[in-house]
């Protein structure tokens, strides 16, 4: 298994395409509503990426974006609707994440924690040893054991 940059992804029609040079260490599972309802699963995730190691390849005309009521900005393909992207909010600095599961392969990325689990679906409960907490990664962590 070789894990060497570049790490590509891409929607599920295929129009876009996008070049991952370096994640961020940190990832977890979001189980809030908004990234069910974004990914239409049990929860998102998604692993930061720094800004000039991201670039699209194809397709950006066919990327949208929607900014929700809290000001956080999800980016999915207009054509066959997959989603792609999450960003913290508008501004050019707002950090930049890449919905793993559009990644073509292999990732150096291992989730770290599962969050916003308050809002989690009552369909599914992670059974792994993540840390597991109830809002953000700054909330107080659950005791499930
Ligand atoms: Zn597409
Ligand atoms: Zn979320």
């Amino acid at each position: 298994m070789t894990l060497d940059a570049p790490y590509q992804g891409g929607c599920l029609c295929g129009a876009v395409r996008f070049e991952v040079l370096a994640f961020e260490s940190k990832a977890a599972h979001c189980h809030c509503s908004m990234c069910r309802r974004f990914h239409g699963s049990a929860f998102s995730t998604f692993a930061g990426v720094p800004h000039d190691k991201f670039t699209w390849l194809s397709g950006v005309s066919s990327v949208k974006e929607y900014r929700s009521e809290n000001g956080t900005v999800r980016t999915f393909c207009s054509e066959c609707g997959s989603s792609l992207g999450f960003k913290s909010g508008h501004s050019p600095n707002a950090l930049l994440e890449v919905a793993l599961g559009a990644m073509d392969g292999d990732v150096p990325v291992t989730p770290d924690a599962h969050i916003y689990l308050d809002h989690g679906a009552n369909w599914y409960q992670p059974e792994d040893d993540l840390p597991k907490y109830p809002e953000g990664r700054d909330s107080t962590e659950l005791v499930t054991k």
